[in-house]
């Protein structure tokens, strides 16, 4: 990474799981450290290796098998982790699901997977599901079968993301793909030997895979807080500080919650030596406020899609970048790597590109393509390069949007406010701050009535949306109108919307 404080690799050779061979190594070299402190209990090296093995194990009395998709579902248990590494080591590509999710979501990803059973993390157990099989796959479906087993072989994980069509889209990360971001990490990124993560988005979020990669690869521990966790704030930061956590990693909404404790500090956490960052625009005032608090502490900002693996690239942000910029670069390429601008769209190119979304031969024919021998995706984020390639972010093509560092296709809000009683077309309008981020999301449905006001048939519409959406894409607010105004391409003109929300609000006011 250019401008980083590179430190060279330790060499040192601790216990770690080893991706490209799959399998842990070293296992008697700090056997005894902390590997995960889960939110209900936590466990050594030893330990993991252990439970690892016996979850692989009962995965295959279940029907698993190298290549055939496990659902893990869960929030923050040690379980979680667990069944993750064993997966691993089975073979069988891992699909996060936290329990921030619906059922409803739960099954229509199973459904997409022809997946029967889900281990459940809470429960240290594997469960069935009740999904009605997809028609196409009925003939297929043993009542052995776990699962189907997937086209694409030696999977990593499958990441579900929101989607334009209302359905979740699945990307399919290779094993290569996540031993090239370990190795990343390990080269570049300075860690020291064997860090402590802070583990904060869920594992459903694939910022999280930094934690959970980064642990594994570099024997290092991972601590896992839960939601409940995160809202007590002053216990929250004593159980890093106790923990001695050096790896601060997270969007920069939520480092930007933090700033409101004065306890979060050097002082407060002596041993934070970095700031990870990924998932959204980094704000300089952020940026700037961090290097106070934590004068000794690194910044890296990372950017990248899931669609390949985590991150593509990385820069250092300190005093002089601060300096130079009033919007930061996102960095240069990570090792590997082609970071390219194609008329204006961000493109990545490399071995950690996804190799392909699940089922959907459509969009991977629109998104993906070959470079210099590579798999290449457009990303659908507007970029600008500069000569010796630094790179940078300018926002969307589409409409897909970020909230506090959550993936939305607003198209798949709009989707599910559309399947609302008596809706024949509805839009989901983000509300975006002075900066560009997006402060919340309303609901625009149009009814057919006239006067504003929702039918008493919507009076539950956010009770009837939490079926289907996390709460991170319920709107705000919800409000009916005759028709909604459209574009000269006929499509529903969601910034007329944005404006007329604006103006009816400081007509309010005054
Ligand atoms: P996700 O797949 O949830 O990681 O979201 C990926 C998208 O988040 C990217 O395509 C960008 O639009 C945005 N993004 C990620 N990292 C950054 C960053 N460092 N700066 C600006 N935008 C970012």
């Amino acid at each position: 990474m250019r401008s980083a404080r590179s430190s060279p690799r330790t060499g040192r050779r601790v216990v770690r799981f080893d991706l490209p061979s799959s399998r842990f190594v070293d296992t008697d070299t700090r056997a005894d450290a902390w590997a995960v402190i889960g939110a209900d209990r936590a466990l050594r090296w030893r330990e993991l290796a252990q439970a690892a093995d016996a979850w692989a194990q009962r995965a295959r009395e279940h029907g698993f098998a190298a290549d055939v998709p496990v659902i893990v579902r869960g929030h923050k248990e040690a379980a979680f982790f667990v069944a993750m590494t064993g997966a691993l080591l089975l073979g069988a590509p891992f699909v996060p699901v936290d329990t921030i999710y619906p059922d409803e979501r739960l099954r229509r990803i199973a459904q997409t997977l022809g997946a029967r059973i889900v281990f459940d993390a809470a429960a240290d157990a594997f469960v069935p599901l009740n999904v009605a099989s997809d028609a196409r796959h009925a003939r297929d479906d043993s009542e052995r079968c776990a699962a189907r087993p997937l086209r694409e072989k030696s999977l990593a994980y499958v990441l579900f993301t929101s989607g334009t069509t209302g359905e979740p889209k699945g990307v399919q990360i290779g094993r290569e793909s996540v031993a090239a971001l370990a190795d990343w990490m390990a080269a570049d990124f300075a860690l020291g030997a064997s860090p402590v993560f802070l583990n904060q988005a869920p594992f459903s979020f694939d910022l999280s895979m930094y934690e959970l990669f980064g642990t594994l690869a570099l024997g290092g521990t991972a601590v896992l807080a839960s939601r409940q966790l995160t809202a007590r704030r002053s216990a929250f930061l004593d159980t890093l500080a106790r923990h001695r956590m050096t790896t601060w990693v997270s969007t920069p909404s939520f480092a930007q919650q933090q700033l409101l404790d004065p306890a979060f500090s050097q002082q407060g956490l002596p041993a934070l030596a970095t700031f990870l960052f990924c998932g959204e625009v980094l704000p300089v005032t952020l940026a700037k406020q961090l290097r106070l608090r934590f004068p000794a502490a690194r910044i890296i900002n990372t950017y990248g899609p899931t669609e390949a693996t985590v991150a593509s690239t990385s820069i250092v942000v300190d005093d002089a970048l601060l300096a130079q910029h009033a919007r930061l670069p996102v960095g240069y390429a990570k090792r590997g790597a082609a970071v390219f601008v194609d008329r204006g769209e961000l493109c990545i190119a490399g071995p950690h590109v996804m190799r392909g979304y699940l089922n959907r031969e459509d969009l991977n024919e629109a998104r993906l393509f070959m470079h210099d021998g590579q798999r290449a995706f457009r990303t659908g984020d507007l970029g600008a390069v500069e000569s010796d390639g630094l790179l940078f972010c300018h926002g969307r093509i589409d409409d897909q949007i970020k909230i506090g560092g959550y993936r939305i296709e607003l198209m798949e809000i709009d989707a599910a406010l559309r399947a609302l009683h008596g809706v024949s077309s509805a839009a989901a309008v983000p509300l975006r701050r002075p900066d560009g981020s997006v402060a919340r999301i309303v609901g625009f449905v149009a009814t057919g009535a006239g006067d504003g006001r929702l039918p008493d048939a919507l009076r539950d519409w956010k009770a009837r949306l939490a079926e289907r959406l996390p709460p991170y894409m319920i709107p705000s607010e919800l409000l009916a109108c005759a028709s909604l105004p459209v574009t000269v391409n006929f499509k529903i003109d969601r910034a007329r919307l944005a404006e007329n929300y604006r103006d009816a609000h400081l007509k309010a006011q005054h």
